[in-house]
């Protein structure tokens, strides 16, 4: 259906109007000027024509069939136009005039009228409070953004996606700007209708789209979200999205360790990890990579070659690829001896700095270095930085040729500034991407990688552990809200984690004999379901060796908590075993509104909200991605054995990450929130423990 709408026959642009200074008057002076070819049909009450065409009073008054329609007119008149293009049979209305959902609700209430006008008629509406959209293929820049004063428009394979316009015009005019091209560019304002999805679905499909770059604010069903990005993957489409709202991150007020540190962003990073979406900082940045993912095939590894005529530059540039966590390939003998055949001993050769050599062959290892260090098996991606030097134009022309003719990324980096134009005009003519800063440079490559090793594991459909216990039917023992710990656990335990033996009793002489049963030594906990962290109400004794000293623990723990939260029931007391283990971890899960359950590993007991170091993933996890998860974190040295201390049992931890992320899935929207911290991590083959646990249900 989107097919048909950014592909029309005839457009009719309601607010026409000679005057550009007006929303109407340019989106009909660019129509014209960029010599869209189907029918233009301007709407204008009080003009005979408008730019050289024949003007209609109304759009009832205009000759049918119409494809597409812009309402660029007076809010209050929007609505009533609508039911005009209603009456027209037009298939799609771009509103380009604002004051909807974005000013509250009564504008909410304005913008649901809409819909419902839409809905009725049949009619698609993008908007409103959008720019329009531009399909330079037909020539047609419907819309009113300044951007598409210039001509002609960047004709090209970017399909681009914005939901504020003026971020849509920037995008078109950086992709101008590097020589990229865009395939459809829409601005979709509130998406009061046709939404992101609607749009990668139809560059999903679309032939002339070999990228997607998306500027969002906020997902409108995430669910839909996954699957359409999904489709875009599997047509082998690259989709790189910038989004903004990662400082909201943690704005939610909640309870558990897993809900704080799961916020609404960092799952968004989670799922487009796992989903192979290619996440950047900003638009300017979604366009370079989104024209970088469109010219080469994704990067087979993580080694990058750095090369520069100037030593200076080749310095910068790998000192800052090296902060950026990207690694410096080593080269294989058979590349080192071709290249030794020029370079000086003195010289390292990855990265290399290739210019000032005296040689007759100057100009031609200056440019055929590029294609030496790529050829490597070991270099997945390269980084060449021009600097000013005899030939540079010709220089830059040849290496963007050397870099369109293979197929592994080349990021170009062109750092001497405008001495350099005529060599951007030469990749512009070739359509081969180019940086103007290191940081974008770095940044782009960053995101290229990135997105390879995304791409090469993908998220496989993951298997359920088979002796877990079918998780919906363990709830029916428990009233909604929180668990106690020993309930918490015995969901755990129920999907084969191990947790602590423990009993829970009533007052001092019971826990003494429990204790007793149990074996010394042991740890005694207050059980309330009110106290969120039980060792800050002093809820928690440790390393008790004897029924005495379990007595009086008891008898500390109910004066603690009474005086330290007035009003918390004390429901019992939690006798149970003293575990051991090398480190600390948590595991845990929240349901997200948006994107369902997620689970979460990380490192530190009591203190993971100061460590932050924590992973997320949408569950289910499969085993092999728990053990990226793990290897990801700040921490995994520890666990994989830092300092002549041995390996930990990570194998245990991925396990239990994986059985976690089953219960969450399995559980759906029933389970807010689980987290078992600590779990005790112990040596290679000994396992995991888990000795506390909070859980809160629906
Ligand atoms: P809180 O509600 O404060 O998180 P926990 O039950 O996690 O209470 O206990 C606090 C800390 O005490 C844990 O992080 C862990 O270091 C230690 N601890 C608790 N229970 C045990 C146990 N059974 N064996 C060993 N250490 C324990
Ligand atoms: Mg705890």
């Amino acid at each position: 259906m989107l097919q048909q709408i950014l592909n029309p026959q005839s457009v009719a642009v309601i607010g026409a109007s000679a005057d550009t200074l007006k929303f109407g008057g340019r989106v009909i002076r660019y129509v014209v000027d960029h010599g869209f070819a189907g029918r233009i049909v301007p709407v204008n009450p009080s003009a005979r024509e408008v730019c050289g065409i024949p003007a209609f009073a109304s759009i009832g008054a205009a000759p049918g069939p119409i494809d597409v329609a812009v309402l660029a007119v007076p809010t209050p008149y929007i609505a009533p136009t609508l039911e005009e293009c209603g009456a027209m049979g037009v298939k799609c209305a771009v509103v380009i005039t604002a004051d909807y959902a974005e000013v509250g609700d009564e504008g909410k209430a304005r913008q649901d009228e809409l819909v419902a006008i839409a809905r009725r008629h049949g009619i698609r509406l993008i908007g409103p409070n959008c720019l329009g959209f531009i399909n330079p293929h037909l020539n047609l820049a419907l819309t009113s953004s300044v951007a598409l004063a210039p001509k002609p428009m960047p004709k090209g394979d970017i399909g681009v996606v914005s939901q504020s316009g003026s971020v849509m015009a920037s995008m078109i005019s950086n992709a101008r700007d590097v020589g990229a091209g865009v395939s459809v560019a829409a601005s979709i304002g509130n998406q009061a209708d046709l939404e992101l999805c609607d749009f990668l679905d139809y560059f999903a499909a679309d032939p002339r789209t070999r990228a997607i770059a998306v500027y969002a604010e906020g997902l409108r069903d995430a669910q839909r979200f996954i699957a359409a990005a999904r489709r875009c993957r599997e047509a082998g489409k690259p989709l790189v999205i910038a989004k903004s709202g990662a400082s909201e991150a943690g704005s939610r007020l909640t309870q558990s360790h897993t809900a704080s540190l799961a916020g609404t962003y960092p799952v968004f990073e989670a799922a487009c990890r796992d989903e192979a979406i290619c996440l950047v900082d900003d638009p300017e940045r979604a366009v370079m990579a989104a024209h970088v993912l469109a010219r080469f095939a994704p990067p087979a590894g993580d080694c990058v070659a750095v090369l520069s005529p100037s030593g200076g530059t080749v310095a910068v540039a790998a000192d800052r690829v090296t902060r950026a966590g990207i690694r410096i390939a080593d080269l294989t003998p058979a590349t080192e001896a071709r290249l030794r055949n020029y370079i000086p001993a003195t010289r390292p050769l990855n990265p290399l700095e290739f210019g000032g050599l005296a040689t007759s062959k100057s100009f031609e290892v200056n440019t055929e270095a590029l294609g030496w260090l790529r050829a490597d098996p070991n270099v997945a991606a390269v980084l060449l930085a021009a600097a000013s030097a005899p030939q540079v134009d010709e220089k830059i022309k040849r290496w963007g040729e050397i870099a369109l003719a293979g197929d592994k990324p080349v990021v170009l980096l062109l750092c001497p500034g405008s001495l350099v134009d005529k060599g951007r005009d030469e990749l512009r003519r070739l359509g081969c991407p180019f940086t103007n800063r290191m940081d974008d440079a770095v940044g782009v490559l960053r995101a290229v990688l990135d997105y390879g090793e995304r791409v090469r594991r993908v998220r496989r459909e993951p298997e359920r552990p088979p002796d877990a216990q079918p998780a919906a039917r363990l709830l029916d023992r428990f009233a909604p809200g929180t668990l106690t710990e020993h309930e918490a656990k015995s969901l755990l335990a129920a999907v084969g984690l191990t947790v602590t033996r423990e009993q829970q009793v009533t007052n001092a002489h019971e826990a003494g004999r429990a204790a007793s049963a149990l074996g010394f030594p042991v740890a005694l906990k207050a059980v309330s379901r009110q106290i969120s962290h039980k060792s800050d109400a002093g809820g928690v004794a440790l390393d008790l060796h004897d029924e005495q000293a379990v007595r009086a623990a008891a008898v500390r723990i109910a004066a603690a908590v009474e005086a330290r939260v007035p009003g918390a029931a004390l429901e019992g007391l939690l006798v149970q075993e003293m575990a051991q283990g090398e480190i600390e971890a948590i595991v845990g899960s929240r349901w997200d509104a948006q994107f369902g359950a997620v689970a979460m590993v990380g490192l530190g007991g009591i203190y993971v909200e100061l460590l932050h170091d924590v992973q997320l993933a949408l569950a289910p996890v499969s085993p092999t991605q728990a053990m990226a998860l793990l290897q990801a974190l700040k921490g995994w040295p520890l666990l994989a054995g830092a300092r002549g201390r041995g390996r930990l049992d990570v194998e245990a931890l991925a396990d239990a990450l994986v059985r976690v992320s089953w219960l969450a899935h399995e559980l759906g929207p029933r389970l807010l929130e689980l987290d078992a911290n600590p779990v005790l991590v112990r040596r290679s083959g000994e396992g995991v423990i888990a000795v506390d646990a909070r859980a809160t249900l629906a």
